[in-house]
């Protein structure tokens, strides 16, 4: 491509943009706009004119894959590889200089990286060696607090604890933790930023050195930095090099993990005289989903304010489908999925995106059912989910505690004081014995080969899952489930721990007993535990299609920022599930969900399919819900709504009679009849518009004066004829 043809195919705000004289740049701009097209072009420009060479840019992309396919862009459009220039993620970037610098940085060549979990587990040992109690100090807290002093560019000296017990409590593990990756040579995500921060700092021929070589330095997604990354970003570019940064005030979703909206206004503060540029013209969606989603996000304060139009056409209305309960909104989702495909769409131009991970499972289920391929994007399948393995763990050893694998994987987990030595003790003594972990332990104890302490915290676990086979033996499979979490106290572990990730972990948990519940046992020669535990292991390994194949793509809401989809299915807009229930107390936080919701309105190209379920059985029990405030906000001129398919199904009865097409009352399970008036314990009054299925299953829409309409199951309900 040459210059020209770069910039044809951009809209004038575009281009001007494109080809602005070096300077400091700021594009805040609405979704779909262009603004990640535009950072593409820029660098492409830049390169093709001669002004730099690939080397000396740095682009700051948010995630892996959009590093890539930003590389590939930029190749598309200039013809040739482009290996030398910088393009990457915050972290991959810091890594890539650390690795370079490992001396100046004070890290042992080899260094290793802690993810997540690492990290967490070294936490723990930390605690452990202090001798504190998990109870009090939960480790996931402590990993919490570390991260966002971190993200906030605090060594453990510069915490302002006031002198509070907790905080300086914190502030000891901190300096703890860091004591332990120090002498390890560990370097976890944070660290990474942090540590090429005060690299940089410390260093002043090294920052010259890079201040000199970036001489563009590139941000998508600029709404989403956090603190730390700003300070970073300033750095390198404090020598007078430009910094091109696009980011939308409504789409900053990362608040809550130390993200900071605020940066976006500091940019034109610190960063002397920046161009600001807004592009208004959305090329992604249709005027429908569009005018929705821009209506949506009016209702937030504070925003920077813009204006999206498009030149597209109105497209179909988005649909709106009021499902009876979870699973039914599950059938739904892949049954219009189904229809897109029949009519050519591509797989993976079709999304579902959910709020929660605990979501998934139900949908994961119904695409297996229908054998559609699906991929799950940033999180794991249900069934392989570090939390939901511990519990099947614990679930086989019920069914066989000869499990040898079950039991390494649960038998310190919660932690209970049984060290990887005393593991060792066992292993090598059923080597010995030619027996299972489990018979090893016993002879463990008796033999007394390990530790007085160490023998107790066997023999506990030993009558734990004793204590549990017995109390579950009559019990249905879901409150075998239930009463396992509890006496195992996987559940309050992940409870008492009130991070983000932790409350993921839980409503995983809680979400495990419901499988249970809903769970069909068709093999009638297994036990039910033993039928659902390969129903578990099987959906571990299947139906997620495989690299290159067509896939239905799966992921979270917060997962989907930045992408772009022919069709997308917006599940559970349910308050408390989305709005989230965390979010509901706090008008910042709230108005971070409804920008959520703007983010995944704005995914969509052609359609956009947004359904609630009016039961869910999130958290192991069966609740009925309330549809999000969102959908109250957006006009309903922009939807249409779907009917719940129905057997029996008759114009909606609003007191009055119809005068044509009704004759003799219906008569429907139950008892009632359509326009029939009921009343409800708790919805109060209203009138019988539909029914479905029979027997056990026999419900019946009710329109409530108050409460609109509900699906109610008869043999629940306790309705009464008015
Ligand atoms: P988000 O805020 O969601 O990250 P964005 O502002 O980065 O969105 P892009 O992803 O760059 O928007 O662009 C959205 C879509 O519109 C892409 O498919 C892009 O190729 C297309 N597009 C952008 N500008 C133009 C244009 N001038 N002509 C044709 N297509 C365009
Ligand atoms: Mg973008």
């Amino acid at each position: 491509m040459d210059i020209s043809d770069l910039l044809d195919n951009l809209n004038d705000v575009q281009r001007e943009a494109v080809a602005a004289p070096p300077g400091n740049m700021l594009i805040v701009a609405g979704a779909g706009s262009g603004k990640t097209r535009v950072l593409a072009h820029r660098i492409a420009y830049l390169i093709r004119t001669g002004e730099v060479s690939p080397q000396e840019i740095l682009a700051v992309t948010f995630t892996n894959k959009a590093a890539r396919s930003m590389r590939e862009r930029i190749e598309d459009m200039l013809d040739m590889p482009v290996r030398q220039m910088w393009v990457g993620t915050f972290h991959g970037i810091a890594h890539r200089l650390l690795r370079a610098h490992w001396q100046e940085a004070g890290l042992p060549q080899g260094f290793q990286i802690l993810d997540s979990d690492d990290q967490l587990r070294t936490v723990k040992r930390v605690l452990r060696s202090m001798e504190l109690d998990e109870a009090r100090w939960p480790p996931k807290q402590a990993q919490w607090f570390i991260n966002a002093q971190k993200d906030e560019g605090r060594r453990p000296e510069h915490v302002d604890h006031h002198n509070a017990a907790y905080e300086l409590q914190m502030v000891k593990i901190y300096a703890a933790y860091e004591e332990v990756c120090k002498r390890s040579g560990l370097v976890d995500f944070a660290e990474l930023l942090l540590r090429t921060h005060e690299t940089l700092l410390k260093n002043p021929g090294l920052l010259a050195h890079y201040q000199r070589r970036f001489r563009h330095i590139l941000v998508d997604e600029f709404q989403d930095t956090n603190t730390i990354q700003y300070a970073w970003l300033k750095l390198l570019a404090s020598s007078g090099n430009p910094m091109f940064a696009v980011g939308d005030d409504d789409q900053s979703i990362y608040g809550w993990r130390g993200a900071r909206i605020e940066n976006i206004q500091r940019y034109t503060e610190d960063f002397a005289n920046t161009q600001t540029v807004r592009l208004e013209q959305n090329y992604r969606s249709t005027g429908n989903i569009l005018s929705a989603a821009n209506a949506l996000i009016a209702k937030n304060d504070g925003r920077l304010g813009k204006n999206l139009w498009t030149e597209g056409s109105e497209g179909e209305p988005i649909l709106l489908y009021a499902a009876f309960n979870d699973l039914e909104e599950a059938r739904y989702i892949i049954s219009n999925i189904q229809t897109h495909i029949d009519h050519g769409t591509v797989k993976s131009e079709i999304a579902i995106l959910y709020r929660s991970n605990a979501q998934s499972r139900v949908l994961e289920s119904a695409l297996q059912r229908a054998e559609i391929p699906y991929r799950i994007y940033g999180g794991q399948r249900f069934f392989e989910r570090a939390e939901i393995k511990n519990a099947t763990a614990y679930l086989r050893l019920l069914s066989n505690p000869h499990d040898d694998a079950s039991f390494e994987r649960v038998v310190n987990t919660p932690t209970r004081g049984i060290g990887e030595r005393s593991v060792q003790v066992v292993r090598d003594m059923a080597k010995q014995n030619q027996c299972s972990l489990w018979q090893a332990a016993g002879e463990v104890i008796a033999s007394k080969s390990v530790a007085a302490r160490s023998a107790n915290a066997l023999q506990s676990f030993i009558s734990l899952i004793e204590g549990m086979t017995t109390a579950s033996q009559e019990m249905e499979l879901f409150e075998k489930v239930e009463h396992m979490l509890q006496a195992s106290t996987l559940l309050a572990t992940h409870q008492a721990d009130k991070t983000e990730k932790g409350a993921m972990r839980a409503e995983n948990l809680e979400e495990l007993i419901t499988a249970a519940r809903q769970f069909e046992n068709e093999e009638e020669e297994l036990s039910e535990l033993d039928s659902f535990l390969a129903h578990a292991a099987l959906e571990a390994g299947e139906g997620q299609g495989s690299e290159g194949e067509e896939c239905v793509q799966l992921m979270t809401l917060h997962t989907a920022k930045g992408l772009e989809f022919d069709v997308v299915y917006l599940s559970g807009l349910e308050e408390g599930l989305f709005p989230h229930r965390m979010s509901l107390d706090e008008p910042g936080r709230l108005e971070e969900e409804r920008r959520l919701c703007y983010v995944g309105m704005t995914r969509a190209r052609q359609q956009l399919c947004i359904s609630y379920a009016e039961i869910r059985r999130l958290h192991g029990q069966e609740q009925y819900t309330q549809a999000s405030r969102f959908l109250s906000e957006i006009p309903d001129e922009y939807l249409r709504e779907v009917r719940a398919r129905a057997s029996h199904s008759a114009a909606v009865y609003s007191g009055g009679t119809s005068s044509t097409g009704w004759s003799a009352p219906q008569q429907i399970a139950g008892g009632f009849q359509l326009g029939q008036r009921v009343s409800h314990a708790k919805f109060g009054e209203g009138v019988v518009t539909s029914s479905e299925g029979d027997g056990a299953h026999a419900r019946v829409q009710v329109n409530f004066s108050d409460y609109g309409s509900k699906w109610l199951v008869i043999a629940y309900a306790n309705l009464q004829a008015v």
